[in-house]
């Protein structure tokens, strides 16, 4: 086949990649998004499958932050799906043995909680808040509050943020505050509550794939992109392999795809899988090398059921200790249908890269025994807080994968990768995550594609 050639090639169908797509097709670019997966997978870890007739997450459920998500809607023309929800309260928490109600908790205190919370985020800079990167969330709270009430809430928000894992001695105050400051400075509030889009959170690629298509941008399904051409410190272009692997063993022929601009879209754990760390400059490469699997892993439990009785849908919850798991974990229940006939209880742990089950090594025994072992634990917590939905349940689904990188402190802010590659004229990467946009999960993608979006147009209109 004859090389073609784009102004930009963009490895990986994420909402990160497709979210820059349709930011430069949108600009008139010529841009061509390669996704080794299939069609229905446009998404990537923001896609969904089918249960019967229920849409069921591969990664996201709830959509916290999306403030630089509506802005590239607005961008672009387009929406968010209409099907989006919010919770119409902050939800519950099971702390020290009982349930609390999150608004509850805070009323009390609220004076010395505003003092803390909205003062460090609305009249901080960000360059005073990046100054907390390397400070727990609890030492930066309990160096200014003995107040019990406020550092439970500070430990809610350490959830909310960075997951069921990043408790607060564990997790970055600069991380914290720098996520509150950005959503308050995007959406005009203060973060309290999370959406999710009914029907599946495969939706939201809906209107960029649309967008990028009405604008001649293409999006090319099971291509799978082997290598990124770097000849003498300047980008070329990619080889994407060509054809099916008649057996497992096969080593396929690629097509060359040249672009003067080459952006990996593809997360940070996979990097190494299409860019060689000859190609770097040595210290951005180290970089890379010490950040990329150093990852927060999900574990997701989800029921199937049609009892609204069962539980109450208005709100998130969150567990400090299972008594069985002893492990933090969040659970919230979504109404999957639009007619409300079917529920989805849904329930997160999350694991860090330094234990087992190790994503990366889940193909031996005991990864997979441990894995297996905190799933069956989980199962009695739940039996135990949350009677009924495990009975209950039509179906059950089991997942896992890595979710983002840890955001403990010594690991986030300046020590993130610039989009920039340093040394490699035209190649940028944008996989979680950079420092140009800390924050995890949509809005993260959201906001690095912005941000990588004015760099690209720059450096094409500069030319070579
Ligand atoms: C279980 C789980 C739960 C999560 N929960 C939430 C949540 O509730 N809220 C939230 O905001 N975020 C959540 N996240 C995180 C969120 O899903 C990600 O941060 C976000 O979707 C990342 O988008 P991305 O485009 O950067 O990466 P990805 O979605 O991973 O996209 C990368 C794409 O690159 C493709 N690719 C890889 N290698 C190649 C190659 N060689 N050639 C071509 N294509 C390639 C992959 O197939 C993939 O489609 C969760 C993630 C997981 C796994």
């Amino acid at each position: 086949m004859a090389n073609e050639s784009f102004d930009v090639v963009i490895v990986g169908g994420g909402m990160g990649g497709l979210n820059l797509a349709a930011l430069l097709t949108n600009a008139g670019k010529r841009v061509v998004v390669l996704e080794k997966a299939g069609r229905d997978q446009l998404g990537g870890r923001a896609s969904s499958g089918k249960i019967g007739g229920a849409a069921i997450d591969n990664g996201i459920k709830g959509l916290i932050l999306a403030g630089s998500q509506d802005e590239i809607f607005r961008r672009i023309g387009k929406s968010m799906p209409e099907n989006v929800c919010r919770w119409t309260n902050s939800g519950e928490v099971h702390m020290h043995g009982k349930w609390r109600k999150i608004d509850e908790m805070v009323r009390g205190s609220i004076a010395e909680f505003a003092k803390i919370y909205m003062s460090t985020a609305t009249e901080w800079s960000y360059d005073e808040i990046e100054r907390l990167d390397d400070i727990s969330v609890e030492q930066f709270v309990t160096e200014r509050t003995q107040n019990p009430d406020v550092i439970d809430f500070f430990r809610y928000l350490g959830w909310l943020f960075g997951g069921t894992l990043s408790i607060p001695h564990d997790y970055s105050a600069g991380m914290l505050f720098y996520s509150v400051k950005k959503q308050f400075d995007t959406l005009g509030e203060f973060p309290s509550k999370s959406y999710w889009v009914k029907g599946g959170s495969g939706a939201i690629a809906g209107p960029l794939i649309e967008a990028i298509q009405e604008r001649g941008g293409e999006i090319r399904s099971n291509a799978s992109v082997s290598r990124i051409v770097i000849e003498n410190g300047r980008v070329k272009g990619v080889e994407v392999e060509q054809g099916q692997r008649r057996v497992p063993t096969e080593l396929l022929d690629t097509q060359f795809i040249e672009a003067p601009v080459v952006v990996s879209a593809v997360a940070i754990w996979d990097i190494f899988s299409i860019l060689s760390e000859d190609d770097l400059s040595p210290w951005y490469a180290d970089r890379l090398r010490h950040l990329h699997r150093k990852t927060l892993n999900d574990l997701t439990l989800t029921f199937g059921h049609d009892d609204p009785t069962l539980w109450d849908h208005s709100g998130p919850r969150w567990v400090q200790k299972g008594p069985v798991t002893g492990r933090p974990w969040c659970a919230s229940s979504l109404e999957y249908s639009d007619d409300a006939k079917e529920y989805q209880a849904t329930f997160w742990i999350q694991t860090g890269w330094w234990e087992k089950p190790d994503i990366f090594q889940i193909r031996e025994a005991s990864h997979k025994a441990a894995l297996n072992k905190i799933f069956d634990d989980w199962e009695g917590d739940i039996r135990e807080l949350f009677p009924g939905i495990v009975e209950k349940a039509h179906w059950r689904l089991r997942s896992f994968g890595p979710a983002t990188l840890i955001e403990t402190p010594g690991n986030v802010g300046r020590t993130l990768i610039d989009i920039k590659a340093e040394g490699v004229d035209g190649l940028y990467l944008i996989g979680e995550r950079t420092s140009a946009a800390k924050v995890m999960g949509v809005y993260g993608a959201a906001q690095v594609a912005l941000v990588a979006s004015d760099m690209i147009m720059e450096r094409l209109e500069k030319g070579a």
